[in-house]
């Protein structure tokens, strides 16, 4: 009887364990849940409030036990990965900025705007275009910029002003366009309809045909600021999506859970009773007929009450191992759409920091390494040399040979510089014929050396326009960043030896003093 009774307790202990592993691999879900959304709040945040509550919401709702030492080294990563996706994103915003006020200005100074109109653009240029501080406050700018332009060339088209084939007033229009639309950095079929414009710019024969250019430009800007926005929508829109649902099926396993549960500990405390009543009676018991006979009744209850307590585990074991399997491949699922996102981030970061033409670093990716430079100096006091070169008389390649033999030659040089120069240098377009250097680690009684080997590997290259042997060269200036400089400063100073360079009859090095 009492070895009945003993395996009667054991099966209870065993079947407490049991509940016991069950719940603790519960737990053990729910912690990786809890990091997973921890670090997709870190990959989301800032970019729609929303979804910032949610996630927080979310993960609060969720049981507290992760293990805050673990979650550490994924913040660290997605803290920087966030980073440099802001510094992206304000980077590139910045350049538009720039671009899209020097477009403006340049239309104001057009005859014939409407004053209407004209106070108009004042008023956007000097107010509106100042005071934007997102993308998202600057589309509708860019916006009514491009109306302004349609309308003065509406206005202008009633005038029937002319001033056709007039190429020394096009040009300097020519050139700022070109330099805008060298400042974009676009994917795909809007890359392709840039460099589409571009030969139109450069064959333009008529203001109006540049106009047109330039709205295009606009045009071209807005529409890839918005499919910028409708993808990361997108993407916003699906995590949201998966997310409720994966929160829904969380909510309706512990409910059934908690059914369950309530169901089973009524059983227990059956069983418990019953084994209790059996001990007591089996103590009080006065003949063993009364004892087998009670003994006998008492047990088959329990064995039924066993048995309903092992099916109602196994209906709970089940659905919990359903609900655990597809939330498993919910967070799978969202897991990819997260690494999609930052591939396709760290894409963009690659495509707005390379020059389109060269394939060198352009300017947005020169200014960053320009501010690393310049903390490291003033942290260390190593020497550090700002170079800038300008190719000769470059117009002329234009002129003679093309843009498109312009566009070569650019390519070109861009190609012998990065092979010259040593692995820790770093050069870049700075815009245009333009390209600027730093070389860490050297001062300026050593530059003399590797530049003028520059120089010469650059005039030596033989190009070939129509059959024509032709020399290109550089001018150069150079200066030392000293303890007071800003990147202005130092800037200034190169230019101004570049200058010099000039002055003095071009293909040449100057140091600035
Ligand atoms: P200097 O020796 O004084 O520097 O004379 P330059 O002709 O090189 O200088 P300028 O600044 O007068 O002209 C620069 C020219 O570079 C004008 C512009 O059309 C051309 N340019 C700028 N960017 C590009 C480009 O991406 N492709 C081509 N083909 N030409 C460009
Ligand atoms: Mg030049
Ligand atoms: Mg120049």
């Amino acid at each position: 009887m009492s070895e009945q009774l003993d395996a009667l307790r054991k099966k209870l202990n065993s079947a407490v364990s049991q509940r016991q592993t069950i719940e603790n691999t519960r737990q053990e879900q729910v912690r990786t849940l809890a990091q997973f959304i921890a670090k997709l709040s870190l990959v989301c945040k800032g970019m729609d409030i929303e979804l910032d509550n949610r996630l927080a919401a979310f993960r609060k709702s969720l049981h507290k036990g992760a293990n805050y030492q673990d979650l550490l080294p994924v913040i660290d990563e997605l803290t920087d990965l966030l980073s440099r996706h802001e510094a992206n994103l304000e980077a590139r915003f910045r350049a538009l900025h720039q671009g899209v006020q020097a477009a403006g200005v340049n239309l104001q100074k057009r005859k014939g705007i409407p004053a209407e109109l004209r106070r108009t653009l004042r008023h956007l240029l000097n107010t509106e275009l100042v005071d934007a501080q997102t993308a998202v406050d600057f589309l509708p700018i860019l916006e009514r910029l491009v109306t302004i332009y349609d309308q003065v060339m509406a206005s202008r088209s009633q005038q029937g002003d002319d001033d056709t084939s007039d190429n020394t007033q096009l040009q300097p229009l020519i050139d700022e366009l070109n330099a805008l639309s060298s400042e974009i950095s676009l994917e795909g079929e809007l890359a392709e309809h840039l460099r589409q414009l571009k030969s139109q710019i450069n064959a333009a024969s008529t203001i109006d045909n540049l106009l047109n250019a330039s709205v295009e430009i606009m045009r071209v800007i807005v529409l890839s600021l918005s499919k910028e926005r409708q993808s990361a929508q997108h993407f916003l829109a699906a995590l949201n999506h998966n997310l409720s649902e994966l929160q829904q099926a969380i909510a309706k396993t512990s409910d059934r859970s908690k059914q369950l549960d309530s169901k089973i500990s009524a059983v227990y405390r059956q069983i418990d009773e019953n084994i209790n009543h059996l001990s007591e009676q089996t103590a009080q018991a006065t003949d063993i007929q009364t004892l087998k006979e009670t003994v006998e009744s008492k047990l088959s209850a329990l064995t039924e009450q066993l048995l309903s307590k092992e099916k109602l585990e196994a209906q709970q074991r089940d659905t919990l191992s359903q609900a655990l399997h597809s939330m498993q491949s919910q967070v799978e699922a969202l897991e990819q759409q997260v690494a999609q996102y930052e591939t396709k981030l760290e894409r963009q970061r690659l495509v707005s920091l390379q020059d389109g033409l060269t394939k060198l670093p352009n300017r947005i990716a020169f200014d960053e390494r320009m501010d690393l430079e310049l903390k490291h100096f003033k942290r260390h006091q190593t020497p550090l040399c700002l170079v800038v070169i300008d190719v000769d008389h470059f117009k002329s390649i234009n002129d003679s040979y093309g843009h498109s033999a312009g566009d070569k030659t650019l390519q070109v040089l861009a190609t012998a510089m990065k092979k010259s120069i040593r692995s820790t240098d770093f050069i870049a377009r700075f815009g245009g014929e333009e390209f600027v250097m730093l070389m860490p680690n050297v001062s300026i009684d050593n530059v003399v050396r590797p530049l003028e080997k520059l120089r010469h590997t650059i005039r030596s290259i033989p190009f070939k326009f129509k059959n024509e042997q032709v020399q290109i060269t550089v001018s150069i200036g150079v200066t030392q960043i000293n303890a007071d400089d800003s990147a202005l400063s130092a800037f200034d100073r190169a230019d101004k030896a570049l200058y010099e360079a000039k002055n003095a009859g071009r293909d040449r090095l100057i140091l600035s003093s």
